[in-house]
Parts: C-alpha cells; structure tokens; sequence
C-alpha cells in the first residue's frame, strides 16, 4: 500500500489526498472535518459527470461491478426527473464495507448523492441502509442542514440490497427481487427512471468530481483504477474494512495487513455469492480482469480467509445452508433446487461417502444457473462448485471416509 502523489484538482480549489487512505481521509464524520479535507461541494452538468467518470474507470462497488458512467448515461435525458438511491443495504454477512463507510465518511456518501441529483435533474433522493447505520446517516443530514434525501431502513436479510428488493422496498413494498423486464433506469421507483449506486461507488464519484479522473487513476492499475474498501475476515480475524489500491494481488493484501499467506488453505472471494479459490491462487489480482480467468469476482470487496486447519468443505455447507434459508421462494430454483444443493453439500462434508454426491451436486448446480427471477440461485451454485475444485482433494479424501481438517 504505497501512498502516491494525486494531486490534481478539477476545480483547482484544493487538492486531492495524497494518501491510499482517500474515503477515510477526513479522520472524523463531522462536517466540519468532511469540508475541510474535501472542500465544498462542486455542480457537474450531467455530460461533464459522465465525462469524468468514464476517464475515472469507475465501476459499482456493490457487486456487479458496472460502469460508473455507464449507469448514468443510461438514465434517459427525456424532460422526465429521475429517481437517485444510495444503496448501503449490505444484506452479505461477510461485508462491513458500507457500514463502515456510512458510521465514518456519510459525508462523502451524501455528497455523491446531491452531485448525482444535481446532474441529473433528479427531484427525489433516496438513502436505503441497515438500521445501525441509519443514526450517522440522520446526524450527518443533520449537520449540513440537509432535508431533500430521503431515509429508508433496509431488514437485514440477505436479499434485500438486490436493486429491485431495494427499489420495491422505497415503493413500500416487500424487499424481495422482482422479475426485471425493463431496466431500473428506464422504469424503477413508482415508474420513474432511478438511478441506484452503492454508497461506496456514490463516495468515490464525489471525490472524482472534485479531484478528477487522474487524480482517480493515480492509485491502482490501469484496468482497475483507484482505491476501493475490503472486508477481510477468516482465519486471520475480523471482519475488518481496509481501503487498499485496487488491483493489488490477493497475497499482497493479505501480507499487507499482516497475514501470512502461508497460514491460508483457500479463500473465497466475493463474498457467500463467490468463488473459492485455491492457495496456489492467490497471487491474482483482487480486481474484475485478474479474477475472471479464475471465474472469480470482487463482488463487494470480500474476501474470507480459510485456515490450514478448517474443512472446507464444511465451511462451504454451513453457508450453502444460510442461503438456502435466505430464498425469497418465489422461484422454483431457490424453492427445491438450493435446499437439495445444501443438503447434498453437507452430506459430503460430514459422512456421507457416497460417490455419487459431487456429481449431483454439479447437476444441480448447473440446473439452477439462470432459472431464478435474480441471480440468487446463480450465485449459490457458483459457490457450490467452486468449492468442488478448490477443495478437490478434500472431497477425495471425504469419499473415503477421512477429512484432514476435522480429524
Ligand atoms: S431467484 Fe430466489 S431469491 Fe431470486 S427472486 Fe426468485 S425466489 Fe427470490
């Protein structure tokens, strides 16, 4: 994590951090400290926004990983005014990312969102968080007397920050997915087009609206510019945020932080809707192009570390299970073909030494993909798989009635 000098001010007013440390760099979530770190707040017409962004290299750091610039050139510019959401629901048990953003940098948060608006044309505003985050959120608006967003309170469950659960939550609806014919930013919230960013993605458009896309690009690679935020948990601890250069080798994230990785068997990344990967692995870049040889993904920044001593196998069926319990049921994948995956997965992790359960396991796994109105059944059996081939000798080593890890 070396800092760099990004010193380029769009505005010229004042200059960017010069430090890896860019969303935290204010130290305190006070106003006062926002504004004397990152100065006022800067007015970007919608095309000189979507410029910058495009030369930024932004792209959404919820899951899905699209062009910051992209989503917003979507928005039609049709007289119609639109509909901006943050979205800071974080329904993933392994990412403390955006709590971490909204209890320490809501600022920075709120900013993307007016900036966004104000480009936009936007007449509606919408904050959607857990309830935990909801306090900074409220003293934040608070302090800068700010009365035009408009706060909602996420449930905690796992697919409640999917973007149709957040937009149906808004609306007053149940948070669960809604089959999607047309795309939120034709048709969204009540009808209007809306515009829905994570609040990280939302934090890193306010400062390259201010500092500009090559003060953006001074971190990072060229095909994952900037810095983005990282839960680590695992064998190691946590969960613990860190902001790291984007791009930055799995093993040169762990070193970083002061875990050897040596001490890891595996690491899934991405988060319960990710990928296992290997030990001989992890030197691949934690960013969209490294990962995706792998079949990997950054997904919200997670990264969960496994133990020499942990069975992965069984750490894979105890999550397996948790999503299967999560299914909004309303898709036939997610009613009978995650639980039977679950199942499946957690007899091959504790006993069953039958020959034929990675086989199946693959069946269904390849029968879900696709089949749900979201992506839930599609991330699931990702995780199911991967953890076949990561964990391959360990699934030999179960068939013949051993696990080395729970000896
Ligand atoms: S695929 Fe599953 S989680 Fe997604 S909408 Fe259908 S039942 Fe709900």
């Amino acid at each position: 994590m070396t800092p760099d000098q990004g010193t380029t001010s769009v505005r010229g007013r004042i200059a960017g951090p010069t430090g890896v440390i860019r969303l935290f760099a204010a130290g305190t979530a006070d106003f006062g400290s926002h504004h004397a770190a990152f100065g006022p707040l800067p007015e970007m017409d919608r095309a000189s926004l979507i410029d910058e962004l495009l030369r930024s290299g932004l792209d959404g750091r919820g899951g899905a990983g699209f062009a910051a610039w992209q989503k917003l050139s979507s928005v039609p510019a049709d007289g119609r005014h639109p509909a901006i959401v943050a979205n800071g629901a974080e329904g993933e048990p392994l990412s403390k990312k955006d709590a971490a953003l909204l209890h320490n940098a809501p600022h920075l948060v709120i900013d993307g969102l007016l900036i966004a608006g104000q480009s936009l044309g936007a007449r509606e505003l919408h904050l959607y968080a857990g309830a935990e985050q909801l306090d900074p959120v409220a003293r934040a608006l608070k302090e800068r007397g700010e009365s035009r967003i408009r706060v909602h309170e996420a449930p905690g469950t796992f697919i409640s920050g999917e973007a149709t659960a957040v937009v149906s939550a808004i609306a007053g609806g149940t948070p669960i997915p809604r089959d999607r014919t047309e795309r939120l930013t034709k048709s969204g919230l009540n009808g209007r087009p809306t515009l829905l960013h994570n609040v990280e993605t939302l934090a890193h458009l306010a400062l390259i609206s201010r500092f500009g896309a090559a003060w953006f690009r001074s971190l990072g690679t060229g095909s994952a510019p900037g810095t983005r935020l990282v839960t680590l948990s695992g064998n190691a601890g946590g969960p613990r945020v860190y902001e790291i250069p984007s791009g930055m080798a799995l093993t040169d994230i762990l070193l970083s932080i002061g875990i050897d990785p040596h001490t890891v068997q595996a690491a899934l990344v991405g988060g319960y809707h990710g990928t296992w990967l290997a030990a001989e692995q992890l030197d691949a870049p934690f960013s969209k192009e490294g990962l995706a040889p792998l079949g990997a993904r950054t997904g919200a920044g997670i990264i969960m570390t496994l133990g020499s001593g942990s069975c992965g196998l069984a750490a894979t069926a105890d999550i397996l299970g948790y999503l299967a319990r999560q299914s909004a049921r309303q898709c036939g994948p997610c009613t009978n073909g995650l639980p039977a995956i679950a199942s499946l997965v957690e007899r091959l992790a504790y006993g069953d030494t039958d020959g034929k359960l990675p086989q199946e396991i693959r069946r269904l796994a390849a029968l879900v993909t696709g089949r749900g109105s979201c992506a839930h059944p599609d991330g699931t059996a990702r995780l199911a798989s991967s953890a076949l081939m990561a964990f391959g000798s360990d699934v030999e080593a179960h068939l013949r009635g051993r696990c080395e890890a729970l000896r």
